[in-house]
Formats: C-alpha cells, structure tokens, sequence
C-alpha cells in the first residue's frame, strides 16, 4: 500500500542508540540523562499510585499540573496562561509538535522551518499535507574553514514568510546547535510575522539549559508573539526523565480549541500518576533554578577534555549538546560524511554521536557532529579518553 512517509526511515536518534548498544560505545548521541532523577520526584510518583490515582485523568491534563505550569510561566517569563483554556499537558513535546500542526495545518498550507532541524518536524508537516519551506541557520567559518558559528537567517525568512505561511517553526535553545534566541531576536520577529496570519510553533524544550548567566527569552515573554504561539515544553528534558514522555502546550483559547480537538482523539491524555508527581514537584523552584550551573559545569568538562582534541569546539550557549567540526583531526577518517563519521566513532573508537547533517532535509555536510554532555562526569571522562586517543 502507499506509504504516507515514503521518504522516511527509522530516527536517527534510535538508529545511533542501537548501533551504541550493539557496539557497547558510550552513548553521547541521544539526547538523555545517564543518571538518575531525584528520588523526592519518584515517591511522589508512588504515592499517587499507591493513592489509586490510577484512572484517566481529565483529557486536559490534572488541574494541579496545569496550575502549576501556568505559575510557573508567569513567574518567569511574565505571561499568564489561564489553566483551563490555555494549557493541555501532552506525551512529551514531541506529542505537542506534531499535535500542534495537525491542529492548524491544512493541506497546501505552507510550514517554514529553520534548519538543521529536529527529525519529527518535516514528516509531521508532511503527515498534514503542508508544505515545508526550508530556510538554513548561517554558518559562519573561521579562517581554517572550520564552521565557528550559526546564525539565524533573517533575509531568508523574510523570503520565505507569505500569506501562504500558516506556521513558523522555532527552536530555542536550539537543538542541535545549542543557540539561543536573544530578546531582540524575538522582537525582530515579531515584526516579520506582523500583519500575516502566520502562527508560530516555539519548541522550547531546552528552556531550563542556557548558560553564562543567560535568560531564556520565551515567546510567552512577548505579548504579541505569546498571541501567536504555541508554546510547547517538556518534562523529561528538565527533570531527567525523558522516559515518562510527559509535556505541555501553552496557547491561547482559540488555537488551544483546535489543539484539543486533535490531541483527544491522538493519546486523548497522558497517565496519570506522574502528573501528579510532577504537579508536587514543580512547586518547588530549586530543581530548575539550580539547571544551569549543574549543565554548564558538565559542559566545561566536556568542552576541556576536548579541547585536548584536534576537534574544533562551537559555542554551546544552551542545551545539553555540544557540537564540534572533526574535520581538522589528522586522520583519514576526517574526510568521511558525518554519518559515516559518527557510525566509525561509535563502532571503532566506542562513542557514539549524531551527525548534525541528520537534521537537514538534504545532507548538508558541515563536519559538524553533535555529543550530548547530560552524563555522569565518570562516562563523560572515559568518552574524553577515548576521544583524546585520535
Ligand atoms: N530530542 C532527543 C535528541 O535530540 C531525541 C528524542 C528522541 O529520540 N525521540 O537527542
């Protein structure tokens, strides 16, 4: 039978994690914690369940976490989301991404994405008959050739946004990039998409991982973007779980309607004992206040160890991915494409990674590949080793 993604092939992130466990590398490629999460997080889990909260919860989302996910956003980015028509708890942001564009995309509706872009993005604009509209982050190169930094392309998106655009994708802190949208960044958009009927999709699962010091500037902290948006967040990224699958959509009442119109008929509502679990331990601020500093510490151990490396480093200002261009090392194998690269890395010298041309349409071969540092400063020492010995 016709195949509704004939050009789409299992995930990158599964495949490398696969090839990992085979080969037993380390694994640096997926996106996700190698130590535990507070156990404080997982009595609550337990008390739910041992308190028979065990059946459907309302398709919505328990009040309790609502409740606290709109405080919490208003705590720190300013905007009020109202709990019982603004916010709907989903199955991990992916959930929310895809949900989100069945819920405003209709066929031949155009969809401008920013790439490198994460993997769901295209295939969920193509499961909704739109169109995807590409525009590339800007690599900047250095003298050696070496990509040094990614900008974000504003001529190219005023170019690509029309009166066709029903949907603009964001991402920021950026995967795989790390880059972080500043405040002028969000004013600037907001002028481009002033006068269209463009929405915006902000994918801000990183939101908890910008460094230096740095703000995460939400579309919720604009008013006239927060107008605009869905605003799609996750749980696992922040509280070391990405295995229980659970996050939100903040929009406002009307795109939220249509949102909820799709997403009861999709998962119809996400288990319950661990929303209550996680509506407890929101209330406490420290877990992700404290974020930051225990990242960036991971991060400059990572960025030290490879340092030591012929890999050159790009800025990581946010989330827990560190990109490197290995384009420069003095080995043969500095010649092959990033797959390729990344599959001899993880097969022969025993760390696995994803190639960052994973996350572009068309493999656009930069040299670039991406580690994931939320590790254990013990795995990420013996991946440094490992690394060192190229
Ligand atoms: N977001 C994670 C990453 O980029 C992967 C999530 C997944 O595998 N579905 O690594």
């Amino acid at each position: 039978f016709p195949s509704r993604l004939p050009n789409v092939g299992t995930t990158v992130f599964t495949i490398m994690s696969a090839l990992a466990a085979e080969h037993r590398a380390i694994n640096l490629g997926q996106g996700f914690p190698d130590f535990p999460c507070d156990r404080k997080l997982l009595t609550s889990v337990n008390d739910a369940m041992l308190a028979d909260r065990n059946q459907y919860p309302p398709m919505i989302g328990i009040t309790e976490l609502r409740n606290g996910i709109s405080q919490k956003i208003k705590n720190l980015y300013g905007h009020y989301y109202d709990p019982e028509s603004e916010i709907t708890i989903t199955a991990g942001g992916t959930q929310g991404i895809l949900t989100t564009i069945l819920a405003c995309v209709s066929p031949g509706d155009e969809v401008v994405i920013i790439e490198p872009a994460y993997d769901s993005y295209r295939p969920s604009i193509e499961l909704a008959g739109g169109k995807t509209i590409a525009v590339s982050l800007e690599v900047r190169r250095d003298a050696h050739g070496q990509v040094a930094s990614y900008e974000i392309p504003w001529d190219a998106l005023a170019k690509a946004i029309n009166s066709k655009t029903r949907l603009l994708m964001i991402n920021s802190p950026h995967n795989p990039t790390g880059m972080v949208w500043q405040k002028a960044d969000l004013d600037r958009l907001a002028q481009l998409v002033k006068n269209t009927s463009t929405l915006i999709l902000s994918d801000e699962v990183y939101e908890h991982m910008v460094y230096e010091g740095a703000a995460h500037h939400s579309v919720a902290s604009h008013p006239e973007l927060a107008a605009r948006s869905f605003l799609i967040s996750s749980f696992g990224k922040t509280y070391h779980v990405t295995g229980w699958k659970v996050g939100y959509v903040a929009a406002p009442p009307a795109l939220t309607k249509e949102f909820r119109k799709v997403h009861q008929f999709n998962v119809f509502t996400v288990n319950t004992p661990m929303q209550y679990g996680l509506a407890s331990y929101l209330a406490d601020a420290s877990h992700y206040l404290n974020l930051p500093a225990f990242y960036q510490a991971k991060r400059n151990f990572f960025r030290a160890g490879l340092e030591k490396t012929a890999f050159k480093l790009l800025p990581t200002p946010g989330t827990y991915f560190q990109c490197a261009d290995y384009s420069a090392l003095n080995i043969p194998q500095a010649k092959l494409n990033e797959a390729d690269f990344c599959k001899w890395l993880t097969t022969e010298i025993g760390v696995a990674a994803i190639p960052v041309s994973a996350f572009y349409d068309r493999p656009t071969e930069s040299g670039v590949i991406r580690f994931c540092f939320a590790k254990q400063e013990q795995t990420l020492a013996t991946a440094l080793q490992r690394l060192q010995s190229l």
